[in-house]
């Protein structure tokens, strides 16, 4: 692939599964179409797959999993946004197949112990820009994932790589600087080169969808995990008006729900009130033409798929919540802070000695202790592992490991 060359397409699409097909720009590397899937169904199936995806249901969406078997992991987590991504996709016309790969590859990058796990190697990996979980979705999907003979990568189709890149809406402003809170990840800049992606707009709509189900999968489904753990109770919640209003509507249906049944009816209609809001609100910024303007919208600055401002507020009224009652409860910050020193201590020993890594992995070292190449393979080293294939890795290298039961 020659720089800042457009991919060439690697066959015309025939396949149409309905009105929402798209095609493809094509991929970095050309190959034959598929006589049987879409270039979408493709890239979907290969993310379903390869060996990232597999980890994710060992990875710790907010609980740590040997805490219990009973709570998310990222595995399951992403298949719910999938879920929810598909179901809005489909009514609103858009190609539910790359809308349906967006969302099953958005966590690819976490590391263990999900934003724990991020904050320990972004610190200890400072010098060389750090670790940040969406940069590392895209070394996985452009460079780590090592099965197809002709690349390195999965050769994911132009859409989907630039739906992973700008999954949080537009990275840089009018004046190209930063708005991802930090120097942009050199990843996204390099793809940027090679693909033009137009940083300072929005992705296409399926990977707005993919986002907003993100947002909704993760607020509805920490809520029921945070109940089932018992961080907090259904009569806390009513300092969230939506919330209140919810259990309301449900105890005045149906009365004398017992508490598991009113949890479970309560998730679903957190569910349904924001998925039926997005697609009325994106239908109205869509205009009545639907899928048909959509891809006319989609790199404009403002997303064209979102919530009404009044849905909105209650969805940041709910992190709020969550914020508070679950991300800083002393339970959950007191087994972070062991695992945040678990990968603090994996980060820096291997920083300095990287020939402790497993063979495989020393063998890429050539640049030495302490180089920025050599956090690098660190970080790609450490992120691809399971919360307790990072538990296991301390124990081989130090004398004692924190517990995290
Ligand atoms: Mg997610």
């Amino acid at each position: 692939m020659t720089e800042r060359s457009h991919p060439q397409p690697s066959g015309p699409l025939r396949i149409r599964c309905g009105a929402g097909t798209v095609a493809s720009r094509g991929r970095l590397v050309r190959e034959p179409p598929s006589a049987t899937r879409t270039e979408f169904q493709r890239d979907r199936d290969r993310i379903i797959h390869c060996g990232a995806f597999r980890r994710l249901a060992l990875k710790t969406q907010v609980f740590l999993p040997e805490e219990s078997d009973h709570y998310r992991t990222r595995l399951t987590h992403t298949i719910e946004v999938a879920q929810i991504a598909r179901s809005i996709s489909r009514v609103l016309g858009l190609d539910d197949d790359l809308t349906e790969a967006l969302a099953l590859a958005h966590d690819l990058g976490h590391s263990p112990f999900g934003h724990t796990g991020e904050d320990a190697l972004d610190a200890a990996l400072g010098p060389a820009g750090g670790f940040d979980h969406n940069a590392q979705t895209l070394r996985i999907v452009t460079r780590l994932e090592r099965r197809y003979p002709a690349f390195d990568g999965l050769n994911l189709t132009w859409e989907t790589l630039e739906g992973l890149v700008k999954r949080n809406g537009p990275l840089v402003d009018a004046e190209g600087r930063s708005l991802y809170g930090r120097p942009l990840p050199a990843i996204f800049s390099e793809l940027d080169a090679r693909l033009g992606f137009d940083l300072a707009t929005c992705a296409g709509t399926e990977a707005q969808v993919a986002s907003v189900a993100d947002d909704m999968a993760y607020n509805a489904h920490d809520l029921e995990d945070g109940l089932d753990a018992g961080l907090f109770d259904l009569p806390d919640m009513a300092e969230v008006p939506i919330l209140a209003e919810l259990i309301g509507r449900i105890a005045a249906e149906t009365p004398n729900l017992d508490r598991n049944l009113t949890v479970r009816a309560l998730i679903r209609a957190i569910v349904g009130v924001f998925v039926e809001d997005a697609i009325a609100e994106s239908l109205r910024r869509l205009g009545a033409g639907g899928a048909a303007v959509a891809g006319s919208m989609a790199r404009s600055v403002r997303p064209a798929i979102g919530l009404s401002p009044a849905l909105a507020a209650a969805s940041t009224a709910i992190k709020l919540f969550l914020r508070e009652r679950m991300y800083r409860h002393p339970r959950l910050l007191d087994v972070r802070a062991r695992a945040f020193d678990i990968m603090t201590d994996l980060a820096t020993r291997l920083v300095g000695s990287p020939q402790e890594l497993p063979s495989s992995w020393a063998a890429q070292a050539v640049a030495g202790p302490g180089a920025p190449k050599t956090m690098r393979l660190v970080a790609d080293y450490l992120a691809s592992l399971t919360d307790r294939g990072a538990v296991a890795e301390h124990r081989r290298l130090f004398r004692s490991t924190p517990d995290l039961r």
